[in-house]
């Protein structure tokens, strides 16, 4: 089962579901960051790192004595990635997204792959649970295609296994591309928010974005007790079922800023979050029927 933790805005407790759960989920798990341009996983979790690696993503090389300067590769770039002025060829390889389309237009084979380094990936484990991060390059714009290369890197490591480990992707915040890249792949998504008028205004920001892949969604209320009740009322109308609340607590907020695992600080968290992670289990194998049906 793959589970990712999500939400409409940075700041609302995502990283602390994700690390609380990782560390009580009560079968095989592996905790994925897949926030990489802020990953901040690890720093609950501290994991034992047992290798990483450059995650590279192909851009083009041209080879000027081959080039006609017909501008098929720059007509074809969406991205203004390549530029041939009269008897000038130029490429910006920051702006490049890798798609490969010129290397297949240009008819004299005069671009070959080269590449640029994205980032990083790491792996380990944390306790009994796996890890994975990865962390963007310091400069590079583009965490999509580090984060697809996380996931895939996740799946490749488990397709062997017998009975491969359930998956926590910890999803970046907001609902654009990367948010959008990170939970695409996931069965279900919990949308982690808190009981503000910020808090419900992004909610719906993510439950809109989100709708449209057609996948389960769930809630988790953090900070229960502050504001006021319209994110409950959201919930409703739009059938959400509501998870787990974790109060608004000045306890959780220190344990949390020294890099405590939530689940793991106090007998009345670590009942909070075994119940969510049940509930979660329960709700994915209610669907995994479903399917089967
Ligand atoms: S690989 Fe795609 S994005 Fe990059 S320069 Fe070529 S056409 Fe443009
Ligand atoms: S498509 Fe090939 S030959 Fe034409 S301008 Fe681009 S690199 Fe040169």
């Amino acid at each position: 089962m793959k589970i990712s933790i999500a939400s409409g805005k940075g700041g609302t407790g995502k990283t602390m579901v994700t690390s609380s759960l990782a560390a009580i989920w009560g079968r095989p798990v592996t905790a994925v960051d897949l926030d990489v341009e802020e990953p901040n996983l690890h720093l609950f979790l501290n994991p034992v790192l047992r290798g990483s690696r450059e995650a590279l993503m192909e851009i083009p090389e041209i080879t000027k004595d081959l080039c006609t300067y017909c501008r098929k590769c720059s007509e074809f770039c969406q991205f203004k990635a390549i530029a041939v002025l009269n008897k000038a060829i130029l490429t910006f390889p920051d702006m490049c997204h890798g798609c490969g389309g010129c290397m297949r237009v240009c008819p004299e084979g005069a671009i070959s792959r080269g590449h640029r380094i994205l980032g990083e990936i790491s792996w380990g484990t944390a306790g009994s649970a796996g890890f994975v991060m990865g962390r963007l390059r310091v400069g590079e714009a583009m965490s999509p295609p580090l984060i697809r290369q996380v996931i895939h890197q996740v799946h490749e490591d488990a397709r062997f296994l017998n009975s491969p480990p359930d998956l926590l992707f910890d999803a970046p915040p907001g609902v654009s591309c990367p948010a959008v890249n990170a939970v695409m792949d996931s069965d279900i998504i919990v949308l982690v928010t808190e009981p503000t008028p910020f808090g419900v205004f992004d909610l719906r920001l993510a439950h809109k974005a989100f709708s449209s892949m057609d996948k389960p969604m769930c809630v988790v209320v953090n900070r229960a007790g502050l504001g006021n009740d319209e994110v409950y009322q959201f919930c409703k109308e739009e059938n959400l079922p509501i998870l787990a609340e974790i109060p608004f607590d000045r306890t959780i907020a220190r344990d949390y800023a020294a890099g405590q695992i939530i689940s793991q600080s106090s007998l009345r968290m670590e009942k909070v979050f075994k119940d969510l992670a049940r509930l979660i289990q329960e709700y994915g194998a209610s669907l995994k029927e479903v399917r089967h049906a």
